[in-house]
């Protein structure tokens, strides 16, 4: 494998100018193609005439991948303990581990920020007396849209703060799982748990 440094050529294919190029090895904050953050100061060969970003060598790649996994900081809760064990049936019950858990809530909040799964109703479950205890255990989600999802909630329901986003997600999962069983919806997450197995 070929090892760059800063400041060695290389021709490239440049998309804004739509020729070959002469690119330049520099360090440059580079975005993801979907936009959602950017991965800062890794080699990147850089068009002479425009400036843009055309390629990044294959020896960037540890670095940008290190990147990525400090930006998918944990979104850390605590709710009360009941609501670990509430999560922890549904994993069992729709055919999964507990390890299963917090893929579950993900795929709530995924459909919940989407309005696959209306939001409606979601506020009315933290008056329920489920909904109290001391927090003495800890949520813990990882992903980069886990936080942005969350935020989508707040904003769609008025649920100001993450911890009673999580326990209303938990609660309804105990409404569609337990309480009144969605079969659909039961059926649709067997799948997934499978995959996810
Ligand atoms: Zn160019």
């Amino acid at each position: 494998m070929k090892i760059y440094k800063v400041g060695d050529k290389q021709k490239a294919v440049c998309e804004s100018c739509q020729s070959l190029t002469g690119a330049t090895f520099m360090l440059r904050d580079v975005p993801f193609s979907d936009g959602s953050g950017i991965v800062k100061n890794v080699l990147a060969g850089v068009c002479d005439s425009c400036k843009e970003v055309v390629l990044i060598p294959h020896q960037s790649t540890p670095a940008i991948k290190k990147q990525l996994d400090t930006q998918k900081k944990a979104v850390e809760t605590r709710v009360p303990a009941h609501m670990v064990d509430i999560l922890n049936l549904a994993s069992v019950e729709l055919g999964g581990s507990t390890d299963f858990s917090n893929a579950l809530i993900k795929y709530y909040l995924h459909n919940l920020s989407e309005q696959k799964t209306s939001v409606k109703g979601l506020i009315k479950y933290l008056e329920s007396d489920l909904a109290k205890g001391v927090a003495q255990k800890r949520i813990s989600l990882k992903g980069r849209q886990v936080s942005k999802e969350i935020d989508n909630i707040k904003f769609k329901t008025s649920i100001g703060s993450t911890t009673d986003v999580l326990k209303a997600v938990v609660l309804k999962i105990n409404d569609d799982v337990f309480v009144h069983p969605k079969t659909q919806l039961i059926n649709s997450l067997k799948g997934v748990a499978a995959a996810f197995a």
